[in-house]
């Protein structure tokens, strides 16, 4: 492995930041952290204020599009590594208003790709540098039920904003190893679930609906399939990669964990009726969830109108990471799936300030029935 001390992490107050940026302090304590985060209503500084009482850890509230800004960061902290989590991130927000996909994901990761070259290769030490882009599965497309999983080698075919702005990101860092020479690596991961996650995304969304007799919108029959990966496992994978990956090299991330919507959604009620037998004390912080009235929380669940342009299902073929790099995930869904549930049930004042009236607005007009 590599020596690198000093990391700058982009969009570390994001869901997969936040979980990183405890990974990394608890892997390697010595390790230094410069926190580049917008706080977009993405971002969240609760999710890591725990660090602020760390010598080695800096936040700074801003732009990864702020050319000198970053160039400052890089050259000021003598980062060692920069690891590029800072993106818009929801297909449906993608799908309303794609310009902020595109500035952010692409214009905002040229700018840090051009940053980086300036400060370690045109005026630098000439000092090992590494640039880890994290990207998606979806780039890929979509894949039809028998069709082979997602691998390294597979064309890219993004079909939402959210995705071919992803894509283009992935070309340009790819583009600054082969013309420049800058140290890049790349990760495209299958769907993250976990601690920390905004309650726009499934998991959180329908246990928080749940949680308040809320209904569980479907899309469409509820047949998409996703691979899922809890984020410790992705943090784990990005570690390894960024310590070990080969300079230039692209690594597919995935959970082995094929599931339909409808089979994830069913899994998720079963466990919310569970909790609420065996934690007799959420029904008075609860009083309109379905367990509570004598109901399962699967009553709550109602198809939708599909999302435009649904990809029909996600599938990694994981094998490259793990002959390289000895990587394997440690979760397996079931049990990822009841920590999660528990993280938010103990964690209920973190989410809770996140359901502003902003908030709600949004999630009403996403999931009218
Ligand atoms: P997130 O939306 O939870 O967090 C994104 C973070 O980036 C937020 O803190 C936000 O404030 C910050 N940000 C946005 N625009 C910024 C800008 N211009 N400058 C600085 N900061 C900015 O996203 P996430 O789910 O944690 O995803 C992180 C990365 O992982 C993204 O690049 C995403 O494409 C990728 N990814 C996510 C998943 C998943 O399942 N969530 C799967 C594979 C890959």
């Amino acid at each position: 492995g590599r020596h690198m001390q000093t990391f700058l992490v982009t969009g570390g107050a994001g869901f997969i930041g936040a979980n990183f940026v405890h990974f990394l302090k608890a892997h390697n304590p010595a390790s230094r952290i410069v926190l580049l985060d917008a706080l977009t209503y993405a971002g969240n500084r609760a999710s890591i204020a725990d660090l602020d009482d760390d010598d080695g850890f800096v936040f700074i509230k801003g732009d990864i599009g702020d050319y000198d800004l970053v160039c400052g960061l890089l050259s000021d902290y003598a980062v060692d590594a920069v690891v590029h989590f800072a993106a818009e991130s929801h297909v449906d927000r993608s799908i309303h208003n794609p310009d902020a996909f595109i500035q952010t994901n692409v214009v905002g990761t040229h700018i840090l790709l051009r940053a980086a070259k300036k400060v370690w290769l045109d005026t630098g030490s000439g000092r090992p540098h590494r640039f880890h882009h994290i990207s998606t599965d979806e780039v890929f497309g979509s894949l039809g039920p028998s069709e082979p999983a997602f691998h390294e080698g597979t064309p890219y075919a993004p079909n939402s904003p959210y995705s071919a702005s992803k894509a283009a990101s992935d070309h340009f860092v790819r583009a600054y190893h082969h013309t420049y020479g800058l140290d890049v690596t790349i990760s495209n991961c299958s769907n993250n679930y976990g601690p920390y996650q905004f309650p726009e995304k499934l998991i959180p969304l329908f246990l928080i609906n749940a949680l308040h007799g809320k209904p569980l919108p479907v899309y469409g029959d509820g047949a998409n399939i996703r691979d899922w990966l809890h984020v410790e496992d992705h943090c784990r994978a990005i570690h390894k990669i960024l310590m070990q990956g080969t300079s230039g090299a692209v690594y597919a991330v995935g959970g082995n964990c094929e599931l339909t919507n409808l089979a994830l959604i069913d899994q998720l009620c079963a466990e919310i009726d569970a909790a609420f037998v065996t934690h007799p004390s959420l029904a008075a912080r609860f009083p309109d969830a379905p367990p509570v009235k004598g109901k399962p929380t699967q009553s709550l669940k109602r198809f939708v109108e599909d999302r435009l342009g649904h990809d029909r299902r996600y599938a990694i073929d994981a094998r490259k990471i793990k002959r390289e790099l000895g990587f394997d995930p440690a979760y397996d869904f079931t049990s990822g799936l009841k920590a999660t549930i528990n993280w938010y049930l103990e964690h209920e004042s973190w989410w809770r300030a996140l359901l502003d009236g902003r908030y709600n607005q949004w999630i009403d007009k996403q999931y009218i029935s």
